[in-house]
């Protein structure tokens, strides 16, 4: 593999100092019959497939498209061996596990390693090395949820196949795509090589992560701290940050200030509310809508079929509608999808929807996928839900679904981009991901966002932070590796 013939060599030299790109492999090591060897016929379109050709080919496309997406990404003159098989895991109601992925392998004190001392996973210490450090291994393993396609997961009747960005999943169905892209991401890079329950590294010592992990509280590196510091610290949250230069100064590009409901009138409840953004239709950063709030009434009420209330806009039309157009739509939570909920209300006309919890404290989670969805929706507190219904139809409320620019962009403390720390830590899941604050989502937050299907974001400046050299637009700063809090002006 590193035998150069004359042609290649030059073309070697020809490229020096751009990026090239990488090869990245998927390994097949699902069992005869099953996953991406499942011999099934595709008889239809439903699940994003090509009618006719067999179900494992059409599993095997979403993870050849993914690898070959981050194979344009990254620079390596070695090939990225990615062993993949989908395989009956977790899942019943409305939890399962979708997909889990990590580096097989990690070095230290190659040749080039940038920092002494310190583990790479293996397909970035190769690149760096620009050998294969232990050629009889595979560099990455990820395993997927078959069970998914069995209809395991409460509303989902499979992974959807289909890998143009354009054609968003149907909304029974969750794109395999975004899993497969951001599991790999794990694999080749991104995650902590430590056990947040024991503070231990998984590697005999520190992992490149722990020079860039920053505990704002405590002002330490984690590759200062002691086990018990680096426990406390990966529960640390709204602490734990990520150090790098090269996060640090992209972060103001993709992240916004926080989505919230602004209410300018009544006086008696105006103010910044906190909100949930939706995963579904427009972001309200880009399309911030401005107008007066009606309740909506669809006329239904009632533990009968279909079992509701007046307020919860399940059914359509709304009674009400004509008030409704033109207008904020208040629901309540509650009896249906919030998709539901929101397409009833655009339907009548609503310029946006504003969906108020049915319990408190908190917000709701305002998940699902949807096309059709044109029209803003954030999720409130049932305390604001309340306090605006005290205010309808009289003396009116007027609000606004949009970003408030006096605060810090979300998901960001002293400038630096924070890290997922929940307290308790969620083993597999804690550290090793951005922040779920983060607005807009970004691709390596714990939660998927199921729309991006092909989108790095941060993940690319985090991936230069630890050594990786990037290709694309973004910009790339020679002075790399700077350790430290994210003092840096944005
Ligand atoms: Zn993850």
């Amino acid at each position: 593999m590193s035998r150069l013939t004359p042609a290649i060599a030059l073309g070697l030299l020809l490229a020096a100092g751009s990026a090239t790109a990488a090869t990245v492999t998927i390994v097949n090591t699902n069992d005869p019959g099953v996953g991406f060897n499942d011999p099934s016929i595709v008889a239809n379109t439903d699940a994003g497939c090509v009618v006719g050709e067999t179900l494992g080919a059409c599993r095997l496309r979403v993870f050849t498209t993914a690898a070959n997406q981050w194979g344009r990404l990254l620079s390596s003159s070695i090939e990225i061996r990615v062993q993949a098989r989908m395989i009956p895991q977790t899942c019943s109601g409305n939890s399962a596990v979708l997909g889990s992925a990590g580096p097989i392998g990690a070095f230290s004190n190659f040749a080039n390693a940038p920092r002494a001392g310190t583990f790479y996973p293996s397909a970035l210490a190769n690149a760096l090395a620009g050998s294969d450090l232990d050629p009889a291994s595979d560099d990455i393993s990820t395993n997927f949820n078959v069970s998914i396609d069995s209809g395991c997961l409460t509303g989902t009747a499979g992974w959807w196949y289909g890998v143009d960005p354009s054609v968003p999943a149907p909304a029974n169905r969750s794109a395999l795509l975004p899993v497969v892209f951001h599991e790999i991401g794990h694999g080749l890079g991104f995650t902590s090589l430590v056990n947040t329950s024991s503070g231990a590294y998984f590697t005999p010592g520190p992992s490149i992560w722990a020079h860039f992990l920053y505990d704002t509280e405590t002002n330490q590196r984690w590759l200062d701290m002691n086990n018990a510091q680096r426990v406390a610290s990966a529960i640390n949250d709204p602490d734990l940050v990520w150090s790098g230069r090269q996060v640090s100064i992209a972060a103001p590009r993709f992240l916004r200030s926080p989505a919230r409901v602004l209410v300018s009138a009544p006086a008696g409840i105006a103010g910044s509310y906190e909100a949930q953004t939706a995963s579904f239709g427009p972001d309200v950063a880009s399309s911030p809508v401005t107008g007066d709030v009606v309740l909506v009434n669809d006329g239904v009420s009632g533990a009968g079929s279909p079992a509701g209330t007046p307020t919860d806009g399940c059914e359509a039309p709304f009674v009400n509608a004509a008030a409704v157009a033109g207008r904020i739509a208040l629901i309540d939570r509650g009896f249906c999808p919030f998709v539901q909920k929101v397409l009833n209300a655009q339907a009548a006309g609503a310029i946006g929807v504003i969906i108020a919890n049915n319990t408190s404290p908190g917000l709701p989670g305002m998940g699902g996928t949807s096309a059709a969805v044109t029209i803003a929706s954030l999720g409130v507190s049932q305390d604001l839900g309340n306090a605006m219904k005290a205010n309808l139809p009289n003396p009116g409320v007027t609000a606004s679904l949009t970003t408030d620019p006096s605060l810090p962009a979300a998901g960001t403390r002293f400038n630096c981009v924070r890290m997922f720390a929940p307290n308790p830590v969620q083993s597999g899941s804690s550290v090793s991901h951005f922040h779920s604050d983060a607005f807009p989502n970004l691709l390596m937050e714990p939660a998927l966002t199921g729309t991006i299907f092909d989108r790095v974001d941060l993940t690319a400046d985090l991936f230069r932070d630890i050594g990786w050299t990037v290709a694309g637009d973004d910009v790339f700063f020679a002075e790399n590796f700077e350790d430290g809090p994210c003092t840096f002006a944005p």
